[in-house]
C-alpha cells in the first residue's frame, strides 16, 4: 500500500493478461453475504443474477463455507484412482432425488454434457449404429467445448470454429411433430438433447407435454432422452429438478451450475436405457467429483431440504412474476414475463442489454440474454422484501427504456 503508483501499473498490464473474451461490466466484487455482493469500494449491490444461476444459496451460505473449510482442512484431491467417499455420499444424493441410477462426476456444465454425448454415441454403437445422431434444438446452449458448441443452437458461437463436430441434427424448440418427422427419417438417430427451460436462449419454457412427448417418442424409438438442466437444476425452477414438475423419467440428466453453489462441479446422471454404457476406460476426469467439490455439493443439497427452499423458490418465483405483470400492466412493449421458479424472463419488444449497465448504478445485477429477454436468477433463499426491492428498480428502467 505504500507505493499507489506501481499498483497501478501492476493492475494495468495484469488485466491485459486475461484473454479478451468476456465483455465485462466495470465493477470488481470483494464479498458476498447471502442475496448481496460488496464491490471494492463497499458498496452494496442486490444480486438477481447469482453468479449466472449458480450461487443459488447466495454468497457464501454458512453451511456451505462450513463444508468447505472443513474439508479444506482434512483432504483435499486425491484423484479417481482411489474411491472417493462424499463422491459416492453425493451420487448418492442424487439418485434419491432423481429416482436414477449412477453419476458421473465432472467440473462444469460443457463437460457434463459431453459425457451425456458421449454415452448417447456409445449407446449407438452399441446398438449397431455407426454414425449415430443426437437430436437438438434451435436457441440451445449446451456449452463452449467443440462438441458442446456443435450441439447448441447459436450461430454466433459456432462462428469461425468448423470444422463443428458432426452428429447433431436441428429441430424448432417445442416442435414435437418435426422431431417425430426427423426419427422417422433418419434411421441413425439415438438420443434427443433438449434443455428443459432454455436459459441463454431466451427464458424458453418448454410447451406443455413437449417433454413427454419427446419422452413417448424416445420410448417407442429406444432414443434417449437427454435433459441439459445445467441451469433448470438445483433448485432453480421450484423442484430440484425441472423435468420432476411433470414427472418426467429421462435417461440422462446433466446439471452443474447450482450444484456447488459456485464450487466447479457438473453432474451427468444416468437411468433407465444409459445406466449400463460407460465402462471402466470409457470416460474420466482427474478433478471430476473430487472432495472438496464434492463436500459443498453435498452441503447445497442438504441445506435445500433442510430449509425447504425448493417451496421458496418456488413461492417466490410465483410471487415475483405476479408483481412485475402488475408493476407493467400498462407498460407498452413488455411482450412477456415467463419462467418457472426463480428462473425468469421479461421479454421486451427492443434490444436491452444495456439495462445490465444502468441496474448495475442502481445496485441491482441483473442479464440480459437473446438481445431483448431480461433474465432473472436470483438466489433461491431471496425473501419477499429484497424481491420487491429488484422490482422497485427494474420496473422504471423498464418503462424508462421502452418510453425512450
Ligand atoms: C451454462 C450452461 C452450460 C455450460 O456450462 P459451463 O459450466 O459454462 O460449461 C450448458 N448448458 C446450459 C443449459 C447452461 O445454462
Amino acid at each position: 500500500m505504500c507505493c499507489p503508483d506501481v499498483l497501478e501499473e501492476m493492475i494495468t498490464p495484469m488485466t491485459n493478461t486475461i484473454m479478451n473474451t468476456y465483455g465485462r461490466l466495470p465493477v470488481q466484487f470483494e464479498r458476498g453475504e447471502g442475496c448481496y455482493l460488496f464491490d471494492i469500494d463497499g458498496n452494496r449491490y442486490l444480486d438477481a443474477l447469482s453468479g449466472i444461476g449458480t450461487c443459488n444459496l447466495g454468497h457464501c451460505h454458512p453451511a456451505v463455507t462450513e463444508a468447505l473449510t472443513n474439508q479444506a482442512a482434512t483432504l483435499v484431491h486425491t484423484s479417481n484412482l482411489y474411491h472417493v467417499g462424499s463422491q459416492s455420499t453425493l451420487a448418492e444424493k442424487l439418485i434419491a432425488i432423481t429416482g436414477m441410477d449412477n453419476v458421473f462426476f465432472a467440473n462444469s456444465g460443457a463437460e457434463s454434457n459431453e459425457a451425456a454425448i458421449k454415452i448417447a454415441r456409445l449407446y449407438g454403437h452399441n446398438k449397431g449404429i455407426e454414425t449415430p445422431k443426437i437430436i437438438v434444438m434451435e436457441n440451445s446452449f449446451h456449452g463452449r467445448t467443440l462438441a458442446t458448441l456443435s450441439a447448441t443452437g447459436n450461430s454466433k458461437i459456432q462462428a469461425g470454429f468448423g470444422p463443428l463436430v458432426e452428429g447433431f441434427i436441428r429441430a424448432p424448440f417445442g416442435d414435437i411433430e418435426h422431431v417425430r418427422q426427423l426419427v422417422n427419417q433418419h434411421s441413425d438417430i439415438v438420443a434427443i438433447l433438449v434443455e428443459p427451460i432454455q436459459g441463454e436462449g431466451g427464458v424458453n419454457v418448454s410447451p406443455r407435454n413437449y417433454l413427454k412427448n419427446l419422452q413417448q417418442l424416445c420410448n417407442d424409438s429406444e432414443l434417449l432422452l437427454m435433459l441439459d438442466e445445467i441451469q433448470t437444476g438445483n433448485g432453480r425452477t421450484g423442484h430440484y429438478f425441472a423435468f420432476q414438475h411433470e414427472k418426467l423419467e429421462p435417461d440422462v440428466v446433466t446439471t452443474a451450475k447450482g450444484l456447488g453453489n459456485g464450487v466447479p462441479i457438473g453432474a451427468c446422471i444416468a437411468g433407465r436405457r444409459a445406466s449400463g454404457i460407460f465402462q471402466p476406460g470409457n470416460h474420466g476426469s482427474t478433478f471430476g467429483g473430487n472432495p472438496l467439490a464434492c463436500a459443498a455439493a453435498n452441503a447445497v443439497i442438504d441445506t435445500i431440504q433442510e430449509n425447504e427452499l425448493l417451496d421458496n423458490s418456488l413461492s417466490m418465483g410465483e410471487y415475483i412474476r405476479q408483481q412485475l405483470a402488475l408493476a407493467l400492466q400498462d407498460t407498452q412493449g413488455v411482450v412477456e414475463i415467463r419462467g418457472q421458479g426463480l428462473m425468469i424472463g421479461i421479454e421486451l419488444s427492443s434490444d436491452c442489454a444495456e439495462l445490465m449497465a444502468q441496474a448495475l448504478e442502481q445496485k441491482l445485477l441483473i442479464n440480459v440474454t437473446a438481445g431483448n429477454v431480461i433474465r432473472l436468477l436470483p438466489p433461491i433463499i431471496i425473501d419477499k422484501e429484497m424481491a420487491q426491492n429488484m422490482i422497485d428498480i427494474l420496473v422504471p428502467l423498464i418503462q424508462k427504456h421502452l418510453n425512450r
